[in-house]
């Protein structure tokens, strides 16, 4: 059976460019970057030649740069070490749909004692700027709002928040480990003071992450050790790791203008002909500002998860819009805060495409998905209701 991955939005696969570049890491070139010697040294200048990679990738300064373990360690990193900077303020902002890195740290907070505003966002997904500039005050330790939502792909305005945040002299905080390779960032140019970003979702491994702080952001570190990465997080680099981002981010440039144009291509060929032979499917979130890769569809009246088991048995690996909480499968926190009808957010499927497919595969995917809604459909009770109220049985 072939596969057919796309699900690029919860992991890619490694680019066999980047596996290569981190095989000799492994075996040869395996001294600490901290020790003296020259076998250190070597490692130690091919380190700080990924670190140049990955700034070149933001528009950054290598001494920007701060490799973590992952996105979620850059997210946690990033607000715990801002709130440590900014004792005497206990107030947070952020948005109601973010990633769990966040939303759950969030959560975690607010039981420790923050006052936490969660912005919140229209039926197409998109902020309200007014909230964020009335949410504001003198207490506001930080602001950190997703670059993009890895379920509906939908881009925030994340520059003109940042202008809103910098008015008031607030560090702000973006996840940008979705719109990292998918969208250009340049730091140069850019409000935000930290970004956080994921090798994972770029073509490098699992396990490699960064956090981008900007020149004189207060920030304590969140992993307290040796004096590594500049004293802003403690622990033995992760060479091999750190030397496949490197490579991993400079492929994401020269690939920048492929995700924009045959990546976003793809896409719009599958949600179109999906809306075309599919009755009943609503697209969510913003259609007109959403990454390239992203397509996140509600078949209304069936299950996304009967959907999901359908298709990977046709070795199509796709994710929903669910989870799976105390037995129940709830429609995710994001569709549930746009107000998705309950009729079409438990049948909700993202679609995240990379470069690596092919137009083949659309048309694979395109063949399978009518004949499975159907089938779905046909033992769907309350497709039956809705057809009754329609007055076709
Ligand atoms: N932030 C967003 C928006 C994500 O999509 C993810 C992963 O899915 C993360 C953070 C967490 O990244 P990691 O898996 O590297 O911890």
């Amino acid at each position: 059976m072939k596969t057919v991955y796309v699900d690029n939005n919860a992991t890619t696969q490694v680019a066999s460019e980047v596996l290569e570049v981190m095989l000799p890491y492994f075996t040869e070139f395996y001294g600490n970057p901290s020790s003296m010697h020259f076998f250190g040294g070597q490692v130690q200048k091919n380190v700080n030649k990924a670190r140049e990679q990955v700034a070149d990738f933001l528009g950054a300064e290598p001494s920007e740069i701060v490799f973590t373990s992952c996105g979620t360690e850059s997210d946690n990193a990033a607000i715990l070490g801002s709130l440590d900077s900014y004792p005497e303020k206990r107030h947070l902002i952020t948005s109601r749909v973010e990633h769990p890195a966040i939303g759950n740290l969030c959560t975690y907070l607010g039981r420790k004692g923050h006052r936490i505003t969660e912005l919140s966002v229209d039926r197409e997904g998109r902020l309200d700027l007014d909230e964020l500039k009335e949410s504001v005050t003198d207490k506001t330790a930080m602001v950190s709002v997703m670059y993009a939502n890895n379920e509906t792909g939908v881009i925030f305005p994340i520059e003109e928040m940042g202008e809103i945040v910098k008015e008031k002299g607030i560090p702000f905080h973006t996840d940008g480990v979705q719109a990292a390779g998918k969208i250009p960032l340049n730091m140069k140019k850019s409000t935000i003071d930290m970004l956080s970003l994921s090798g994972h979702k770029l073509h490098a491994p699992k396990g490699i992450g960064v956090l981008y702080i900007r020149k004189g952001t207060r920030f304590s570190p969140f992993i307290i050790g040796g004096h590594q990465e500049k004293g802003r997080r403690g622990g033995t680099e992760n060479v091999p790791y750190i030397i496949g981002l490197g490579k991993a981010c400079e492929l994401a440039k020269k690939h920048l203008e492929d995700e924009n144009t045959r990546v976003r291509a793809l896409r719009d060929y599958l949600e179109q002909k999906i809306l075309e032979r599919v009755p009943n499917v609503l697209v969510n979130g913003d259609r007109k500002n959403r990454l390239p890769n992203t397509v996140s569809v509600s078949f209304e009246y069936v299950e996304g998860e009967s959907i999901l088991l359908l298709l990977s048995d046709l070795g199509i690996c796709a994710s929903s819009g669910s989870a799976c909480t105390s037995g129940s499968l709830e429609p995710s926190h994001v569709l549930r805060a746009m107000g998705v009808p309950f009729t079409a957010a438990h049948g909700s499927i993202r679609f995240s495409l990379s470069i690596y497919n092919t137009k083949e595969e659309m048309d694979y995917i395109i063949e399978h998905i009518p004949p499975i809604i159907q089938r779905l459909r046909d033992i769907s009770p309350f497709w039956k209701d809705y057809l009754k109220a329609k007055g076709n049985v």
